[in-house]
């Protein structure tokens, strides 16, 4: 069994590691809630986001990169816009996500990471999403092709899914930033 003072390294190396790879400064945070009260997605996380940082601080990492929140968070930057002490908490999903990838740790939705994947490879390709191409890229991945097929169907009648994609100006920037992530 790890002794506490185990516990307290490994727990401190995780908050730390935390902080590093997000830019965040996780130690500001005194559980105001204003993050939580703002999230689009809270109410279906598994940790709302104030705790996911609480925890973080205690270094319960495996309960933290293991849960269904990190997962959920869809990077709308509400918690960052709205907390006093500009913690943006999109920002250390997308490390946390990071983080369970290196570790092995699977994510409890099922293939939840196969869709941000369609995200990430529709932003390489336009510098934006393109609903249409991401959710076929994600059908493809999954080969999950029945699940929410009538609402997509819906979606796409009512013009909410736009058929072609529309690039923006600075492709060859977005690309550049993707090639120097890919090299880290
Ligand atoms: S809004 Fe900021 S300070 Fe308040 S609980 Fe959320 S992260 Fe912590
Ligand atoms: S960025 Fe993520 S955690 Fe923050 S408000 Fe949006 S969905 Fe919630």
């Amino acid at each position: 069994m790890e002794s506490v003072v185990e516990t307290v390294k490994t727990g401190t190396s995780f908050l730390e590691e935390a902080k590093r790879r997000s830019g965040e400064d996780l130690s500001l945070c005194y559980q105001c809630l204003k993050c939580t009260a703002g999230c689009p997605t809270a109410p279906f996380m598994d940790v709302r986001p104030n705790n996911l940082i609480r925890m973080i601080q205690m270094g319960r990492k495996e309960e933290v990169l293991g849960s269904s929140a990190i997962w959920l968070c869809v990077s709308c930057e509400t918690c960052g816009t709205r907390c006093p002490n500009k913690i943006d908490i999109g920002v250390l999903m997308d490390a946390l996500r990071e983080m369970a990838i290196e570790e092995g740790i699977p994510a409890k939705e099922r293939n939840i990471h196969l869709l941000h994947e369609a995200f990430v490879q529709s932003i390489k390709r336009g510098g934006r999403v393109h609903e249409a191409t991401m959710l076929i890229d994600y059908k493809l991945r999954s080969r999950d092709f029945l699940t929410d097929l009538i609402p997509g169907m819906m979606l796409f009648l009512k013009g909410k899914i736009p058929l072609f994609p529309s690039f923006i100006k600075g492709r060859e920037e977005i690309k550049r930033i993707f090639e120097k992530c890919e090299k880290k």
